[in-house]
């Protein structure tokens, strides 16, 4: 990085990584070769050895992939950042890296379904079990560390909720007891939030949602210091394999560039239709960090730097309400998916949570009424119109 260091954030997020090679390139190329020429069999073997840091081979050095682990590292503040296929891969390359059988994961309850799914079922099979709390429960996180827990775990703010952890205090209970946080900062990106700097350990991304932006690619990365990302968690991508190929890498270069306008302009236009849909009389309840009732409410502008892309509601009448209303749009995509430059609408009780017993649901506060917007980029009043059809079917 070097003359790159005190620049701002868009300045590292456009400009940070590229070395332009021989064919003086002004955009990062796509270097879409697996393996790399030696030039004699004694630098092959000074490669190998770990001698020489040239390139050996795609799965774990590709200079494309190489570029979006330098930027996103110095986007996030970390010393070393490992690309990997998948946020659930970079998920796994964390736990496989860091933890042994026998010691413990303490995990906020509200997670994306498949890092539940990967805890409770895989790990536990080798060994290494999952205690939960409550994400915004402080004092039970410290009631529940145990002598065997190695690792604090959450999303803040939480799918599809939005509440929202203390990053700092959590850190410092953490190291009180010798234990690593790690933060999945997906919601966030390090344009609204940096983990790292509030004390987390590691930070855990989704690329698949607002780094890429336009929900093209699936990719995921791990950022830290450099022992425990870029030499364990880095082994593992090494040994195992699950990297993010250069294609990919290359669109989520290309969405890091605007990461932060994406982001700023997200967050408004969610504020916005979080105040709108408060004032509507068939929405019985909102959910957004950036609402003064929101429980958390003082931790926007301090740990997050406004609310974010999503909003949460609840509509009166259940189920049949909520799916009246997510049919009647004819705009919003019916989808899963966030972090998109197209407005996607989810009814979560019934998928993203469908695979919890409806107990476990009510726990988690996910009722039949509730239904999830990731607010896109269109214009704002077209959203409304769409949901304003919906509200009136209800
Ligand atoms: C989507 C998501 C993941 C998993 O990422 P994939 O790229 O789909 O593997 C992990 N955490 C959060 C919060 C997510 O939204």
């Amino acid at each position: 990085m070097s003359e790159l260091d005190d620049t701002g954030f868009a300045t590292r997020a456009i400009r940070v990584g590229h070395r332009r090679t021989a064919e003086a390139e002004h955009s990062e190329p796509i270097f879409a070769t697996s393996s790399y020429v030696f030039a004699s069999a004694a630098e092959a073997a000074a490669r190998f050895a770990g001698d020489d840091a040239g390139n050996i081979y795609s799965r774990f050095t590709n200079p494309t992939v190489r570029v979006f682990e330098e930027r996103l590292a110095a986007l996030e503040g970390g010393e070393a950042c490992v690309a990997t296929a998948s946020g659930m891969s970079a998920v796994l390359a964390v736990c496989l890296g860091l933890l042994r059988n026998g010691e413990r994961i303490l995990s906020s309850h509200s997670l994306f379904g498949s890092t539940t799914m990967l805890f409770t079922k895989y790990l536990a099979r080798l060994g290494i079990a999952t205690d939960y709390v409550p994400l915004a429960d402080l004092d039970a996180w410290a009631a529940a560390m145990t002598p065997q827990t190695r690792l604090l775990y959450l999303e803040t703010p939480s799918n599809p909720l939005t509440e929202m952890a203390d990053i700092a205090a959590l850190a410092d209970l953490a190291h009180a007891h010798d234990c690593l946080l790690v933060v999945d900062n997906c919601f966030c990106t390090p344009a609204l939030q940096r983990p790292l700097a509030l004390g987390a350990d590691l930070v855990i991304h989704s690329a698949t949602k607002y780094l890429d932006g336009q929900g093209r690619c699936v990719g995921g990365a791990v950022v830290g210091d450099r022992q425990r990302v870029g030499e364990e968690v880095f082994g593992v991508l090494r040994t195992a394999g699950p990297s993010m190929s250069p294609f990919n890498a290359w669109v989520f270069l290309k969405g890091l560039e605007t990461l932060a306008l994406r982001m700023d302009a997200h967050s408004r236009a969610a504020a916005a239709l979080a105040d709108w849909l408060h004032e509507q009389p068939e929405v019985t309840r909102v959910y957004y960090p950036g609402r003064p009732e929101h429980p958390q409410h003082h931790l926007v502008g301090s740990q997050q730097r406004s609310g974010g892309g999503i909003v949460s509601f609840e509509v009166a009448g259940g189920r049949a309400a909520a799916w009246r209303l997510i049919d009647a749009t004819r705009l919003i995509s019916i989808t899963a998916n966030l972090g998109d430059v197209k407005t996607t609408i989810t009814h979560p009780a019934t998928t993203t949570h469908g695979r919890l017993s409806a107990e476990e649901r009510a726990a988690a506060g996910i009722s039949e009424g509730l239904i999830r917007i990731a607010v896109g980029l269109e214009d704002l009043v077209d959203i409304q119109a769409d949901l304003v059809r919906g509200l009136a079917a209800g």
